[in-house]
């Protein structure tokens, strides 16, 4: 199975360097070059262009930031998608608007390309490590003869229904971890205000119930305001927060948790911390 990934991100440099180690043949295409020395370095091999980089493909992974990224990526002057063979398999794995989604896969099949979703959790050593979780919407048929090379970057694999299914999900996974943050911040502020011993709440927090996933990986940070090691920048889940509320309206949901949010990141963002670890937003709840 011939393999192509398009974008070397945090999040796509760990992937395509999985694959080449799990013995794939990898093509690999970056907007920045620079970024693609290491996977080079392991075998892959560098095209000029997203055209380039999939004329052979049976499997083309995108894992770019945003829904311009993506679009560039798929449709641009350069783009992937009027490229590829007839039959091959296209697979978004950043983050990305569900209208975005359900559009790219209508491209897809008018280009005769099979199409799926499959946005991750599990972050940046998740990643490196080909431990992800991959949150899937595809038909069946189309997750099987991707499978290989999806478990050569994943742990587990959750399928949810049909295409866009996966992007649904995952936009419901980032504002849940967004506001978790959040509250995280505004009971550490409380907690510092009423003169509590700091070192017991960092151990007492992650014991309990509140101790999730993403209170464990950030607490450390927030208790010393360092944000500095980037593993997922504080402007991508702003954008997923957009994206969330953007699908709540259209399904006319109301999310005033989500909402207030939503102003803790954009808050951070305009203060400059938009390059810095999502943690950032901690410090400017208020
Ligand atoms: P990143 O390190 O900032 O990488 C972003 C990638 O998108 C880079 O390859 C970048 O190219 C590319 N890109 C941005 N704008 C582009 C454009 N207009 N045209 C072409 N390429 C463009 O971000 P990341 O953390 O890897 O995240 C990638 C995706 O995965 C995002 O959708 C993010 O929300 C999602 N995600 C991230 C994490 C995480 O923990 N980091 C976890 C789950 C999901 P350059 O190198 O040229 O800038």
């Amino acid at each position: 199975m011939k393999v192509t990934m398009l974008g070397l991100g945090i999040m796509g440099g760990g992937a395509a360097m999985n694959l080449v180690k799990k013995g794939f043949a990898t093509t690999v295409w970056n907007r920045t070059q620079d970024k693609a020395q290491a996977v080079l370095g392991a075998g892959a091999t560098w095209a000029d262009t997203p055209t380039e980089a999939v004329k052979n493909a049976d499997v083309v992974i995108s894992f770019v930031a945003d829904d311009a990224a993506s679009k560039a990526v798929w449709l641009g002057e350069t783009g992937a998608l009027k490229a590829m063979k007839p039959g091959a398999i296209a697979i978004e794995c950043g983050t990305m608007s569900v209208e975005w989604i359900r559009e790219l896969a209508e491209h897809a099949q008018t280009q005769d390309v099979k199409f799926m979703d499959a946005p991750v959790t599990g972050s940046k050593m998740a990643a490196a490590n080909g431990q992800l979780t991959l949150l899937v919407g595809a038909d069946a048929e189309v997750l099987a003869t991707a499978r290989p090379a999806l478990e050569a970057i994943s742990a587990t694999i959750f399928h949810f229904g049909p295409v866009s299914s996966g992007a649904i999900f995952k936009l419901i996974n980032n504002m849940i971890a967004a506001s978790q943050l959040v509250s995280l911040a505004e009971g550490l502020a409380l907690a510092h205000k009423t003169g509590l011993n700091m070192d017991v709440v960092a151990q007492a927090a992650p014991a309990g119930a509140i101790g999730s996933g993403i209170v464990k990986m950030k607490l450390p940070n927030a208790l010393s305001h360092n944000h500095d090691d980037v593993h997922f920048a504080l402007k991508w889940m702003l954008k997923d927060v957009n994206y969330a509320l953007q699908l709540a309206q259209q399904a006319g949901v109301n999310m005033p948790a989500i909402s207030h949010t939503q102003a803790q990141f954009a808050k951070a963002a305009a203060l400059g911390l938009a390059e810095m670890d999502t943690s950032a937003v901690m410090d400017v709840v208020s």
